[in-house]
């Protein structure tokens, strides 16, 4: 373990977390398609169901190939232990609902995912949990945000469409100045461009689906725990009241284990958004080339950015590797590598209508709302993901209609721009 904690990341990738199946000494990680396991006897059975003792009960709360994702990513972000979930959203869910119960409330950044949006301005609404929301911009003012019903605080590590990296360190360090912990949903970045623990972050999300599956072919979502906020305190009666559901449990006793137990064997165990056992080997097979892939992609974007810059019919180009962008500086403190991932966006002159004629007459790119595929793709959020938005709300967000949004696969980037060039061209 201590030898594999200085391993790098691409050796994690394709390393971490598997040391060979005993039984059939396999070296791709196996998908062990199956729901239960075979007990030796009744009081193991027992000791099991009691925590007594680490093993495998069914597939719902654990797998030994969700297992080995768990490991890799847990170790390529640096925290103690993670949690797989059948996808994204599921893992949000589970991260928040581990933490807080109706009367509660979170305190969120406005530059959200849409489905997180929803989630957290409707559904936990409905649940009784008060989602409260603070700007990027207004980060010097939060204190006065919190409460003594606030829980947590959740950002992402990049707002989407507007390319900004976020200051985690200075949403960590207002978080723990009023004794929550931070959640940051890193789908974005991943871990091989930004490792939100190292920044202070207390729990990272991610959906699996994109960059670190990668293929476009399965859904999936992970929860990591740094394993070092303190949850045994009375703002926590989670983990610092005993759980009738197992037999009095205080789960903060269980220290830097608590947060993820309790994720599994409750959470999991009685909401059961669990990844199934293929789709976790399919996001494992991705994950072992994410280095190669993130280095590619975003040395394409980083191409088309600054080709598109220079194109007659374009009007802007938002990428956080050119200099002139807001968030260049911040890049360099939170990326590594040099690298400013495979998601650029740029303006179309001529507005709303011409960005629409330019997405029909693409050939490569394909019309895709999906981002972190290797296959590159283009949307036009205006008409599409923002579409229920006013187009004064759409500025706000950040989607004019001239904007076109891609996310850049490893087709040649050559090829990748005299597609762009024809479709600008028409
Ligand atoms: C896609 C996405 C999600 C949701 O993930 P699913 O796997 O689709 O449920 C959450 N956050 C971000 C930043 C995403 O891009």
């Amino acid at each position: 373990m201590s030898e594999q904690s200085r391993w790098r990341p691409e050796t994690v990738a394709v390393r971490g977390g598997y040391a060979g199946d005993n039984a059939t000494h396999s070296i791709s990680v196996p998908i062990y398609q199956t729901v239960g396991y075979q007990f030796d006897d009744t009081s193991h059975a027992a000791r099991l169901f009691n925590l007594d003792e680490p093993g495998n009960i069914y597939t719902r709360i654990m797998n030994p190939t969700a297992d080995v994702l768990e490991q890799r990513v847990a170790q390529l972000e640096g925290g103690v232990g993670a949690l797989a979930f059948s996808s994204g959203m599921a893992a949000i869910t589970g991260a928040i609902l581990n933490i807080a119960r109706s009367g509660d409330e979170i305190l969120s950044s406005t530059s959200l995912y849409g489905g997180t949006w929803t989630l957290f301005t409707s559904t936990l609404r409905d649940f009784g949990i008060t989602v409260r929301f603070i700007g990027d911009e207004e980060l010097p003012e939060i204190d006065r945000a919190f409460n003594e019903h606030t829980r947590a605080v959740f950002v992402e590590s990049v707002g989407n469409p507007r390319l900004d990296i976020t200051d985690i360190q200075g949403w960590a360090d207002a978080a723990h100045r009023h004794g929550v912990p931070l959640i940051v949903d890193n789908t974005f970045p991943t871990p091989y461009l930004e490792r939100p623990i190292e920044h202070g972050a207390d729990i990272v999300v991610h959906s699996l689906t994109k960059w670190i599956g990668g293929h476009g072919n399965s859904l999936g979502g992970i929860v990591v725990d740094a394993g070092r906020f303190d949850y045994q305190v009375e703002r926590f009666p989670y983990y610092s009241q005993p759980d009738s559901s197992y037999h009095g449990l205080v789960f903060g006793t269980l220290e830097a284990a608590a947060y993820i137990t309790r994720l599994r064997v409750k959470i999991l165990r009685d909401t059961g958004a669990a990844i199934s056992p293929t789709n976790a080997y399919y996001i494992i097979q991705g994950l072992e080339t994410l280095p190669l892939r993130v280095r590619q992609e975003s040395s394409t974007a980083q191409d088309l950015a600054e080709r598109l810059t220079e194109h007659p019919r374009v009007s802007w180009v938002n990428y956080p590797g050119l200099s002139n962008h807001p968030s260049h500086r911040r890049g360099q403190q939170y990326f590594s590598h040099g690298l400013y991932g495979s998601i650029l966006n740029f303006g179309v002159k001529g507005g709303h209508d011409q960005a629409l004629k330019v997405m029909d007459r693409l050939k490569l790119w394909l019309i895709v709302a999906n981002v972190g595929d290797v296959r590159s793709m283009a949307i036009h959020p205006a008409s599409t993901t923002h579409q229920q938005l006013s187009p004064k709300e759409q500025d706000l967000a950040g989607a004019p209609g001239d904007l076109i949004r891609l996310s850049v696969g490893l087709e040649h980037p050559d090829d990748l721009f005299e597609d762009l060039a024809q479709a600008l061209e028409g």
